[in-house]
């Protein structure tokens, strides 16, 4: 006979259970929470998408579009990719639902993301992020209201004080384009200790060598021309304006001149929260203002501010939520108490209580299990107690044990 191999699952991507998916449920809810707090409405959307919205958008030399898409040749022949990213989909969507008439626009996504990227701790090639955009808001004030969203999620969280808000300005794009012209310069005159990496940049995107991680290209990013020199005078107030706001609301921030984004759309304000607690992958949530993107997909000029962050990097730095056990734990003894019990539970459920059976194995392991599972009681109904309309309660805490009529007990662990 021939053995069946169990196919394995594609490196980079994880089955999340347990205290793990605790985690990162927690994390989606509270994001829920906070971003209904500031009117952010939700958006489902496809996880497919044209290529050419990330292409045209993300720009073609990211090391996003050049090397990490997903992206493949539906029967059709549509080039289709797997979304890399919420932000060119979403901009897509305004685009695609005249949502112009809403603007300001607030709107909040989460959901699986996909790039091809080296698999280590807090990186994989199938992830998610929760996302926060604001789109057709040309004010400092919408960089100001995402920011100090983003660091009431992190306080939500109880992981504010390992992370620090990095902020930077990257210019309207006259200051941009000097600065860029700079940079060219300068590293152009250090190309004997760039990496290869960063020469292609070189012709490609120079910012980007800003963003590398060679440890060479560090060293010489180091002394590299600011962006401070180049700032027109309305670039300098609009980073003025956000920093004001945040100084305002009490959200500590540092300035960082070397931040830049990965990605070729960003103007203006772009921020990272950052922390030394997950190694190399110590960025959990990066955003910035990205006037251009939409243009670039074929709508009116139209200003917008957004971030993302990484669900599984915010999951592994929260303390693991506590859970609690079901209200109680439903024990039949013999064949008349498991028919019994099977509407007992129902009705329990639907007042409200969350409950389980225990229905295999002998009462000791039933006892366990319902002990293990942090259930408030066990029920436990046998042939005699069913004969006279009742059931045994008996609370895990103390072993305390009474017996209760069986049509009052949704209202017995209601009140207790
Ligand atoms: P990095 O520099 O770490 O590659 P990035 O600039 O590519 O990050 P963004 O595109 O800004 O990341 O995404 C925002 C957030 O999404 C990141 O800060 C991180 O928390 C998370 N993230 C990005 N890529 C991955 C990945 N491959 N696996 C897990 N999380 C990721
Ligand atoms: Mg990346």
């Amino acid at each position: 006979m021939s053995k069946i191999n169990t196919p394995n699952p594609v490196r980079g991507t994880q089955d999340i259970y347990g205290e793990a998916e605790e985690r990162f449920a927690h994390v989606v809810a509270t994001f829920n929470k906070v971003r209904r707090l500031y009117g952010f409405k939700g958006l489902q959307m496809p996880v497919i998408e044209p290529t050419a919205v990330f292409a045209r958008s993300l720009g073609e030399t990211t090391d996003v579009v050049s090397k990490e898409m997903y992206s493949f040749e539906d029967r059709g022949g549509d080039s289709i990719t797997l979304r890399p990213e919420f932000t060119a989909g979403i901009a897509r969507a305004y685009l695609t639902n005249g949502w112009q008439q809403y603007a300001p626009m607030k709107i909040a996504a989460h959901g699986p993301l996909f790039r091809y990227e080296r698999p280590q701790k807090g990186r994989y090639r199938q992830f998610h992020q929760i996302d926060a955009e604001i789109i057709g808001a040309a004010e400092p004030a919408a960089d100001v209201e995402l920011l100090i969203m983003a660091d009431q999620l992190l306080r939500e969280l109880r992981i504010a004080d390992g992370v620090t808000l990095n902020l930077n300005t990257l210019g309207d794009t006259q200051s941009r384009d000097k600065w860029h012209s700079a940079l060219v310069e300068y590293f152009g005159d250090h190309r004997d200790v760039l990496s290869e990496d960063s020469l292609r940049r070189l012709d490609t995107n120079p910012l980007r060598i800003l963003d590398s991680k060679d440890p060479d290209d560090r060293g010489i990013s180091f002394a590299a021309p600011r962006i401070d020199d180049y700032l027109s005078g309305e670039a300098q107030d609009f980073f003025a304006a956000v920093t004001a706001g945040l100084d305002a609301a009490g959200v500590a921030w540092k300035r960082n001149a070397q931040l830049v984004r990965g990605l070729d759309y960003y103007r203006h304000t772009a921020f990272e929260f950052i922390t030394d607690r997950l190694g190399a992958q110590g960025t959990v949530l990066g955003g910035g203002r990205y006037d251009g993107l939409i243009e670039q997909l074929g709508g009116k000029p139209t200003p917008a501010v957004g971030w993302a962050a990484g669900i599984e990097r915010l999951a592994m730095l929260i303390d693991a939520p506590q859970i609690a056990g079901p209200d109680a734990v439903l024990i039949p003894l013999g064949h008349a108490a498991e028919t019994a019990a099977i509407k007992i539970i129902a009705d329990l459920r639907r007042a409200g209580l969350a409950c389980d059976m225990a229905y295999k194995g002998n009462m000791k392991k039933r006892m366990t299990k319902a002990n293990d599972s942090g259930a408030r009681f066990a029920i436990i109904i046998g042939d005699t107690e069913l004969a006279a309309g009742k059931a045994a309660v008996k609370s895990l805490a103390d072993g305390e044990q009474a017996d209760v009529m069986i049509e009052k007990l949704p209202e017995f662990l209601g009140r207790a």
